[in-house]
């Protein structure tokens, strides 16, 4: 049996995970058990394939299992944009379209809007309580490098056909309250929502063939017929097994030296009092996407507290402490006072946390059969919460033997490229990091 040698663990709870409700949290594997399928991973991928397998294939027992609570790892972690336009997270305008539009880019609205579909219909079947917002998304600048990008955005959904409105400063100004931004771009197909509340509905509503295992981390496996996969307390064998675990799926012997693991920070302040709230002005839910990628996501939530997305880091250990969180914090104090200081002196932040995404250099990804009866969603360059939702589902059907236009278009996807090993690719990475933050100055 191989051993795992890197799991999920988190040293804080994220806003998101914090300000709800403590949850209902299913039991960890305690016994061996047999199953046809089974689904590593309970973040947006694996519930997504949890659901759609379980329809497709109603007789088959299948198991999911997670390291953490449901929403504690990096599903929980996000902004919560399930964005449906071309994202692209290593570029200075989000889209590699502004010179002409490319063939990815069109494959990735699809199938980003395949992932809204199948979201939206199983938050109506079961009438999840997730702040679901289809309000689209701003993408907000601050600098004159800032309005270059947004040049260069616009340029790409001209060339994609895709639709946008011009904001000026006094209408950013309308919505978030704050005298910020000089010009905005307001696209309307992103949804935003509140993702611990998203995953914990889709965990909550797990159909009957399906049992959830929480607080149970695969630390072995083996690949054969059936494949066998060790926890702490019991053993797996699979028929069949998805693994949905995104930039942890190098530790199951894939893709090594191709997925490259990025740390993200945010910050959540309390509540706002009824009368912050009446200094703050603007509308009561909003959500900004800066305009150069490396800036600072900017959220007022429904139940009205302020969300600070901004710095990154290498995730190569795929950890961090809370000596990271205590310097990632301080910077959102910053990104915080000068948007918000005016208004809003005393409102202090009451969670800051990380999370962790999975890229690849070449925007590729992993995605359908890897292995005999072994099958792969990972590797969501930044964007799983569209991007998971999409290709859980979508590999659901792989495995179930159901065909569509959009499957084979998505098994056509690049596969990430190859990088030079750990400590050249982590220089390399903290180089790039550093050229983004610099052109982003202000915006973060
Ligand atoms: C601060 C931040 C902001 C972000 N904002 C956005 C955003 O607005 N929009 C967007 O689309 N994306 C955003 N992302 C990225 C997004 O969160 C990820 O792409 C997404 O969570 C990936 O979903 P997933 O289901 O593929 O993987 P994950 O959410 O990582 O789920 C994988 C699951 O596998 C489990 N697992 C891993 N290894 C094991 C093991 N050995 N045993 C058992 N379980 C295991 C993990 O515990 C985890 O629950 C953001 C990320 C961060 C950190």
């Amino acid at each position: 049996m191989q051993k795992v040698k890197n799991c999920p663990q988190y040293p804080d709870d994220s806003g998101w995970y914090g300000s709800l409700p403590a949850p209902h949290i299913e039991p960890a594997l305690a016994g061996d058990i047999a199953v046809d399928a089974l689904i590593l991973g309970a973040g947006f991928a694996g519930l997504s394939a949890a659901h759609r397998l379980s329809e497709l294939k109603p007789d088959w027992k299948i198991a999911v299992v997670d390291a953490l609570p449901v929403g504690m790892a990096s599903s929980g972690r996000n902004s919560g944009f399930m964005i449906d336009l071309p994202h692209t997270l290593d570029s200075d305008s989000y889209t590699s379209s502004a010179t002409g539009a490319n063939d990815l880019d069109r494959q990735i609205v699809a199938f980003n809007r395949s992932a809204i579909t199948y979201a939206r219909e199983l938050v109506e079947r079961y009438n999840i309580d997730c702040d679901w917002s289809e309000t689209g998304k701003i993408h907000a600048a601050a600098t004159a490098q800032g309005a270059k990008s947004h040049a260069a955005f616009k340029r790409g959904l001209d060339a994609l056909g895709e639709a946008y409105t011009s904001l000026s400063g006094e209408q950013i100004q309308a919505v978030t309250g704050i005298d910020y931004y000089h010009s905005g771009v307001h696209t309307p197909g992103t949804v935003a929502l509140q993702p611990v509340a998203f995953v914990r509905g889709l965990a909550t509503h797990l159909p009957a063939n399906v049992s959830l295992y929480e607080n149970t981390v695969v630390n072995g496996y083996e690949w054969a017929q059936p494949h066998l996969l060790s926890t702490p307390n019991g053993q797996i064998k699979a028929q069949h097994v998805l693994l949905c675990n995104n930039g942890f799926g190098a530790m199951f012997g894939l893709y090594k030296n191709q997925l490259l693991p990025l740390l993200l920070f945010a910050s959540m302040t309390r509540v706002m009092s009824g009368q912050e709230q009446t200094s703050l002005g603007g509308e009561r839910q909003w959500g900004l996407v800066p305009s150069h990628p490396a800036g600072a996501t900017i959220k007022r939530t429904a139940d009205q507290r302020l969300v600070v997305r901004t710095g990154i880091k290498s995730g190569h250990k795929m950890r961090y402490d809370q000596t990271i969180i205590s310097h990632m914090k301080a910077i959102h104090t910053q990104s915080y006072k000068r948007r918000f200081g005016g208004q809003l002196p005393n409102l202090e932040f009451e969670y800051s946390w990380g999370g962790l995404l999975c890229l690849s250099r070449n925007e590729g990804t992993v995605f359908g059969k890897v292995g005999r009866n072994l099958h792969a969603a990972i590797c969501q360059n930044g964007l799983g919460v569209a991007r998971g939702t999409a290709s859980g589902k979508l590999l659901a059907e792989q495995v179930a033997g159901h065909d569509s236009e959009l499957l084979r278009q998505y098994l056509q996807s690049p596969r990430p490229a190859w990088m030079p090993p750990h400590p050249i690719s982590t220089l390399g990475v903290m180089g790039n990091i550093w050229r983004h933050e610099s052109m982003a100055g202000a915006e973060a």
